[in-house]
């Protein structure tokens, strides 16, 4: 037994004199019984020469909107925006929307705007090994908030925490974060401290027992 749905869904085809005799018989039949089908047949027929004379290969060129009706539907959605009452629940959400909104705008924005950063200018220092099982070179980067030390290097011992300080003019130290030693493998760790660059003399890797196995003199 074929549904109502089913046939109303076909009767589009049969209006065109489309489907093979048993589907044109199914759809009469329950045209037979259903006023409602008949109805929708009969305001479908005069569509039907039209449609007919639509060349299928012409469907998939899409006509160009006309002019303006970009504006036209801004300009009618802002207005129905300006009148319509929100409902509450949504009022509440709108300006959170807003907000994301904004931030995503000022994201793409502020992506498109980026500057491309210039190179790191960086500085070699020397560096004096107490460890003979360590080997590192280190290179320090002046930034306006302090000074960044990049320290390659191998053979600190794997699991151990070591510590960085950078000295100062005056001679105090100030801590510039610690690292965690991996043996054998290449070490490569980046170090900052609030010590402006013009104000550091050097710096010192110490071990978790306070040795220092490494240390830099500008
Ligand atoms: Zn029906």
């Amino acid at each position: 037994m074929s549904t109502h749905r089913e046939q109303r869904e076909a009767l589009g085809g049969y209006a065109l004199g489309h489907g093979d005799d048993a589907e044109r018989a199914a759809v009469r039949a329950h045209l037979d019984g259903c006023a409602a089908c008949r109805a929708e047949l009969a305001a479908l027929t005069p569509l039907r020469a039209r449609l007919a004379g639509v060349d299928p290969d012409r469907l998939d060129d899409a006509p160009a909107p006309p002019p303006g009706l970009g504006d036209a539907v801004l300009a009618r959605i802002a207005a129905e925006q300006a009148t319509a009452p929100v409902p509450l629940h949504r009022r509440r959400w709108a300006p959170a929307v807003a907000a994301v909104g904004i931030a995503a705008a000022g994201v793409v924005v502020g992506w498109v705007a980026r500057p491309v950063p210039d190179p790191l200018p960086l500085e070699a220092v020397a560096v004096q090994v107490a460890d003979a099982d360590v080997e590192a070179t280190a290179d320090v980067v002046p930034h306006t908030w302090g000074m960044e030390v990049q320290l390659s290097g191998e053979g600190f011992t794997a699991g151990e925490v070591y510590r960085v300080q950078v000295t100062e003019v005056d001679g105090d130290s100030v801590p510039a974060g610690e690292f965690l030693g991996i043996g054998p493998g290449q070490l490569d760790c980046n170090l900052n401290s609030s010590v402006l660059r013009e104000d550091a003399t050097g710096f010192e890797v110490l071990d978790s027992t306070g040795t220092v196995v490494l240390a830099s003199d500008f």
